[in-house]
């Protein structure tokens, strides 16, 4: 077993133990599915949709080497540029000389795991370039020096009390500040930051590849301030965000927005198409969208496991997950957490590292039930693990434990051989630490079942 999946079950059973964080992680949730069902209830067809969502999806990932190019092509048309970056390292680069030729030293960001995914931000401080998180969650976890906790909402971990405690500390506002008081006063200091910084970096929701634009929804505005005030906008997307026409945008909206937060629709939504066009009053000088790889073609690849790249990133499955709601975001140490988190990064960033947290479920099958776009989560999980099983990836003693399993199980005079105080001894001695120590080993019985059948057959005779 590999550091980074000892790491995880060691994090894990900490983060299962904490009551705080179960009780504060379990009412944001609560009140997450209260919003939900009265969200869903309101759709018409939710199978149909999602039956639609999954076959738009579907058509993309088959097509994407004709999406993209399209894409680029209308982007371009309107006097965007086109960043492709095979990895985050690539990805860094390009958006720093953009950012240096420019003689830029503020940016202000707004939402984006993509940028997370590439430690956008770390890299920048690096370069002395500041980057400033905009949305109020990211902007508090970035206050604390923390990774977003979730992929759509990044503070969920947090009470209304902490993070008072939090601007106290930082701001001197009133510890017993409500949360518009804070709201204010995080608006205040960011709208400053607004006017000083150079560069506006998002992400996009979607990429429409037939009028060449990117979509953004949030609920806060502070994306279209950051794509509107700065001179230079810089949008980094992961290539599997592409859906091929304006149109979809009817149905991917309102199940993005339901499954995400529960509401019909997100206050803003946003299609931009390119920098300010000459008779346009707002807009960037200059537009630019990073089309990012990372991992993501490695996916692709994966014929069976390709519909992780449908994942229209609402977060559902995490807050359905009995693993997630027990563990939480930050255990996890990936950019994306939960059930979609562990199909996808043994992909993305190898299955070696990685492969743990396909065990990472109960597989009880509720992220597939959400998903709105039908990507069978659990059963990705299975496959992830017959592939780390035909990598030879599994441990030494694991793999001895399932070769003498089988040859035992073939054999009837082997599966005999040992008494039963014997198996349970060599269960308890080779496989109790694998077993976990919060669950009962198994017993097994003294004599065999065809052991106690030949007995009390002779009994009989
Ligand atoms: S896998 Fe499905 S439920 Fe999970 S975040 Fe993606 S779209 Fe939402």
């Amino acid at each position: 077993m590999g550091n980074i999946a000892e790491d995880f079950l060691i994090a894990a059973e900490i983060k299962a133990f904490e009551t705080d964080h179960r009780r504060i992680i379990n009412n944001n949730i609560d009140k997450y599915d209260a919003a939900f069902d009265k969200g869903i209830s309101r759709m018409a067809n939710l199978e149909h949709a999602k039956k639609k969502g999954h076959s738009i999806k579907w058509k993309v990932m088959e097509n994407l080497d004709k999406f993209l190019p399209e894409f680029e092509a209308n982007f371009q048309k309107r006097g965007g540029k086109v960043i492709w970056a095979n990895d985050a390292e690539e990805a860094n680069r390009e958006i720093l000389n953009i950012i240096q030729k420019a003689n830029a030293k503020t940016v202000i960001k707004s939402k984006s795991m993509a940028t997370e995914e590439i430690h956008l931000n770390e890299f920048l401080e690096k370069h002395e370039i500041e980057s400033l998180e905009s949305d109020l969650g990211e902007y508090i976890v970035q206050l604390l020096g923390q990774k977003p906790y979730h992929i759509v909402t990044p503070a969920m971990h947090l009470s209304k009390e902490d993070i008072a405690k939090l601007f106290n500390e930082r701001f001197g506002s009133p510890i017993d500040s409500t949360p518009e008081q804070l709201t204010q006063k995080a608006r205040e200091i960011l709208r400053e930051k607004y006017m000083q910084a150079d560069v506006g970096i998002t992400g996009a929701n979607f990429l429409v590849a037939d009028t060449g634009s990117i979509c953004i929804t949030e609920n806060e505005g502070n994306a279209r301030l950051t794509t509107s005030f700065p001179k230079i906008h810089i949008a980094v997307v992961g290539i599997e965000k592409m859906i091929p026409s304006i149109a979809d945008l009817d149905l991917f909206w309102p199940m993005l927005s339901t499954h995400g937060t529960g509401q019909n629709l997100t206050v803003y939504n946003t299609i931009l198409s390119g920098p300010r066009q000459p008779n346009e009053t707002d807009g960037p000088e200059e537009m630019y969208v990073v089309l990012l790889d990372n991992g993501r073609t490695n996916l692709l690849a994966q014929k069976d496991q390709r519909q992780g790249l449908y994942c229209i990133r609402c977060g559902a499955c995490l807050n359905v997950c009995p693993v997630y709601k027990n563990i939480g975001g930050h255990t996890y140490d990936t950019t994306y957490s939960g059930p979609i988190g562990s199909v996808i990064t043994p992909h993305m960033r190898g299955m070696e590292e990685f492969k743990h947290l396909s065990f990472a479920s109960s597989l009880c099958g509720k992220c597939t039930e959400v998903c709105p776009v039908k990507i069978d989560i659990h059963k990705m999980l299975l496959l992830n693990r017959r592939d780390a099983v035909n990598e030879g990836l599994p441990a030494m003693k694991e793999k001895w434990g399932w070769a003498g399993w089988k040859k035992g199980m073939l054999k009837r005079s082997l599966t005999d051989f040992f008494s039963g105080k014997t198996k349970n001894w060599l269960m308890r001695t080779f496989f109790k630490k694998s077993w976990g120590h919060y669950k009962e080993m198994p017993e097994v019985a003294p004599k065999s079942f065809s052991q106690q059948w030949k007995d009390q057959h002779k009994q009989g005779e």
